[in-house]
């Protein structure tokens, strides 16, 4: 089969994805580029069920195929393909419903810079793109925007996107935001977190250099390990 190794990759990270508690049942997917277009996981099918005949594979211009007729690709398509479309350093794409992170997104709220690590998504803040159907044109135009200069962003009423250089960068970097997401709320429960300064974060991102984290980390399971041990304590 076609892209046999890449398919059964997409399916070990969509299952990593829930069994490191980043997401649950059939919710969230992934994505990874591919020449032309992209392989993204199927719409509504158990990560452990799943085969690597039913992932899909899509072209940028919207047109799709897959080994098994009763698949379709993944609800959030659009998000998938504008993301790799328009952004070439990106060669993955992980959404999830990871709960500390849709727990601010639901409030409509961004990750400030309440801790140096929120660099690792690019900037001095993760964006939390305003609300829009799941699946829809609107949703992909503004995770697009909340994107800019980032690698990763919250959904409003809905979860999180994390891009990366592949998927073991974009699944590292999900587990990150998340884990984030999670010290801010607990930061939250005790007062009223300290936010950094920009020209502090200003040389948090100079210091991480262009390239720092998962866009470049060749092991970004690494990081992996260290949210698994951080949730067992
Ligand atoms: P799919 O099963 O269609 O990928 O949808 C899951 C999801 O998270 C929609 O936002
Ligand atoms: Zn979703």
């Amino acid at each position: 089969m076609k892209h046999l190794r890449l398919r059964q990759d997409l399916i070990a990270t969509a299952r990593r994805m829930n069994a490191l508690g980043i997401n649950q049942g059939t919710s969230g997917n992934v994505s990874a580029r591919i020449a032309g277009g992209l392989m993204i996981t199927p719409s509504g099918v158990a990560y452990e069920a799943m085969t690597p005949a039913d992932l899909v594979e899509m072209g940028f211009d919207g047109a799709w195929r897959c080994p098994r007729a009763e698949r379709r690709p993944s609800s959030e398509w659009r998000f998938h393909l504008d993301i790799l479309r328009a952004r070439p350093e990106f060669g993955a794409v992980v959404h999830s419903h990871a709960t500390n992170a849709t727990a601010l997104a639901c409030l409509g709220w961004e990750i400030p810079a309440f801790h140096y690590m929120v660099a690792v998504a690019g900037g001095d803040s993760i964006r939390c793109a305003p609300y829009a159907t799941f699946g829809s044109a609107d949703l992909s135009e503004h995770a697009l925007a909340a994107l800019e200069d980032r690698r990763a962003c919250l959904l409003a009423n809905h979860g999180l996107i994390a891009a990366g250089a592949d998927l073991a960068a974009a699944l590292g970097l999900a587990v990150e935001v998340e884990c984030l997401a999670a010290q801010y709320c607990r930061a939250l429960q005790l007062g009223e977190p300290k936010l950094l300064s920009k020209a502090e974060m200003k040389r948090v991102l100079a210091k991480f250099g262009a390239g720092y984290g998962y866009a470049s980390d060749p092991d970004a399971q690494k990081t992996i390990k260290t949210y698994r041990s951080r949730r067992s304590s």
